[in-house]
Formats: structure tokens, sequence, C-alpha cells
């Protein structure tokens, strides 16, 4: 489904935080190479386990503050689903698209984009800079209808 290696992905992000002026540390590496690994769809707390298991000297901290500047620097979003913690989905090449079903709370993940034109027309309309899109249909699945 992921058609980026996980070297080159990890290369865009590296890119992306230098062009904002921050240093792919070795615990933000650690941090970035666990969350490809697992492919994103993970809390915070659920991501720390991961990053453990490469490496136990990170600090939690070091994983929320992570999280948090990946957040602002558009390389991931934070979702929330009902009352639980937020789920940190990846952004690859800025964008994201889900069908989730209310039936059963299936997640089928697409890849097909129609949406950069409505991106440039909104971006003209309200003069927002527009750096993504995480989509999300509604409906249910095959099983469930
Ligand atoms: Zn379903
Ligand atoms: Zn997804
Ligand atoms: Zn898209």
């Amino acid at each position: 489904m992921n058609t980026n290696s996980l070297d080159t992905r990890l290369e865009d992000i590296q890119t992306a935080l230098k062009q904002k002026g921050y240093r792919l540390t070795s615990s933000r590496q650690t941090i970035v190479e666990a969350l490809l690994t697992c492919g994103g769809h993970i809390t915070a707390d659920g991501l720390l386990e991961v990053v453990h298991e490469i490496d136990q000297t990170v600090g939690r901290m070091t994983v929320y503050r992570t999280l948090e500047l990946l957040s602002e620097l558009g390389l991931i979003r934070p979702v929330y689903q009902g009352t639980g913690a937020a789920h940190y989905i990846l952004l690859d090449r800025g964008h994201h698209h889900h069908l989730i079903c209310s039936g059963c709370d299936a997640v089928i993940e697409f890849e097909e984009c129609g949406l950069q034109e409505m991106g440039q027309l909104l971006a003209e309309r309200f003069n927002f800079m527009v750096e993504g899109h995480l989509v999300e249909f509604y409906g249910r699945c095959q099983n469930c209808q």
C-alpha cells in the first residue's frame, strides 16, 4: 500500500525537518523510524512501546514533543475517535484517505485522490495556505450493509 520505501520516507521527513530548521536528532530518528515501521494509526503511548523496543533511553516527553512537532510540520495528523487517546496518522505526501464503517469500525485505506483541485480552489477562496488533507468517508462496509 505504501509505495515509498522506509528509507525514502525517512529522507522526506528529514528534509521537511531541515527546511524548518530542525535537526533529526538520534531520538527523533528512532521515533520517526518506529512510526514509519508501524505505519501510523497509533497512539502516543503505543508508539512509545515501539520506540522502547528499539531504544529504551528515549523518554516519553521526547516522544510526545516529537509527535507535536511532526503534526505542526504537517507530516502527521492526530485523529480523535470517541473518547480514547488520539491516533497519529501519517500524511503520505500531504494526504491520507479513509473509508470508515459505522457498523464494525473497519477502516479501509484508499490512495485515489480527487481533491488536489478542491484544495487549490479553497486556498484561493480563503487565502489559506493548504498543506495537506485527511479525508474520512463514513458509511457501511460490504458486510454491514
Ligand atoms: Zn462494517
Ligand atoms: Zn489510514
Ligand atoms: Zn488526497
